[in-house]
């Protein structure tokens, strides 16, 4: 069954110069337990669509949706305490600049009791009980001595857990991970992803990874969606994205990550031209400017879904090009 289910979903903001159409109706679903990456550039309304549906966004967003299911349960017809009990309890975030979502004047300690005293009703000695555990399963060298510690004592990758472990505090049935490696170095993003895995393998929380870095998720999510300007052009298994890719954008996102049997003088192969400008974006497949298989129609016509095997869909014309064959694909 699936865990969260949105159908149609189109986010908006009005700023000054017109209306900028961030997400522009898409549908997707994550099933109990899975482990699903959103791919995409910057822009491309990954982290919006997952923000729309936490209810994050500034007031002057405006989000529309035919559904929004969370366990069954219509996120639109929840009121502001249903939301505040779905956030944190149901649902953990992590987001990409962990110094932004932690407060400075408080120790490790209080932040992560808060939400098992307000969420879960815990005395103060089961929060720090509980607090200390979470230390622990993320990793947290000294855990006693860390917890009275402030969030600047910490560094960058250590912060990281400890928003790890705010996230599960209340073992959440999905935990929604935006960018979480992006500000990190190397080493230490292999270790947060390593503890995402393991998160995954022993909490059974569904979660889904925002990401502008196919290669990080390569080993790691059971689906991926891909989004371009606002929607969605692809989706499927990571096999399917990996090895059965059919969208050109996935395609470009695919040449240009390196490939470890590749000759290291070999150059990546960058997508080139720009995203669109999402106040006013293409008319059509909004990738039709960048696109070297682009056709009349596609600057026509939004591009139908067309669904192959397994749940793996595509949203591009060229599923049903009567033209010739062209040549296609990674260039592996
Ligand atoms: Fe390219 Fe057309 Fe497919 Fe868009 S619909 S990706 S422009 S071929």
């Amino acid at each position: 069954m699936s865990l969260l289910e949105v159908k149609n979903l189109k986010t908006t903001f009005a700023i000054g110069v017109g209306t900028v159409q961030a997400v522009r109706g898409i549908s997707f679903h994550v099933d109990e337990g899975e482990f699903v990456g959103i791919v995409g550039e910057s822009g491309s309304g990954k982290s919006v669509t997952m923000l729309s549906v936490m209810d994050l966004l500034p007031n002057y967003a405006k989000v529309e949706a035919d559904s929004m299911t969370f366990a069954g349960k219509e996120l639109r017809e929840m009121n502001a305490r249903e939301l505040r009990a779905l956030h944190g309890k149901e649902i953990g975030m992590i987001f990409q600049d962990p110094m932004t979502s932690l407060n400075p004047l408080f120790t490790v300690e209080q932040q992560l009791s808060e939400p098992l005293r307000i969420h879960l009703g815990m005395k103060r000695d089961a929060a720090r009980a509980k607090a200390l555990e979470l230390l622990r399963q993320v990793e947290i060298p000294d855990p006693e001595q860390r917890l009275k510690q402030y969030p600047h004592e910490f560094s960058g990758g250590m912060r990281q857990r400890v928003m790890i472990a705010m996230a599960i505090a209340c073992s959440p049935k999905m935990v929604i991970a935006d960018e979480p490696t992006t500000a990190l170095d190397v080493t230490i993003q292999a270790q947060i992803l390593d503890l995402l895995e393991n998160l995954k393998k022993n909490t059974n929380a569904a979660i889904v990874m925002i990401t502008h870095d196919l290669g990080v998720i390569a080993s790691m999510c059971s689906r991926i969606i891909v989004m371009y300007g606002g929607m969605i052009c692809e989706e499927g298994s990571s096999r399917d994205i990996f090895y059965r890719a059919q969208h050109p954008y996935t395609w470009g996102l695919l040449n240009s990550i390196p490939k470890i049997h590749h000759d290291r003088h070999e150059k990546l192969v960058p997508i080139h031209g720009t995203p669109p400008d999402m106040l006013k974006p293409p008319a059509g497949c909004p990738f039709a400017p960048r696109c070297r298989y682009c056709m009349p129609v596609c600057r026509m016509m939004t591009p139908p879904e067309t669904g192959l095997d397994h749940g793996h869909r595509v949203f591009c014309h060229l599923m049903h090009a009567k033209a010739p064959k062209v040549e296609r694909g990674v260039d592996r």
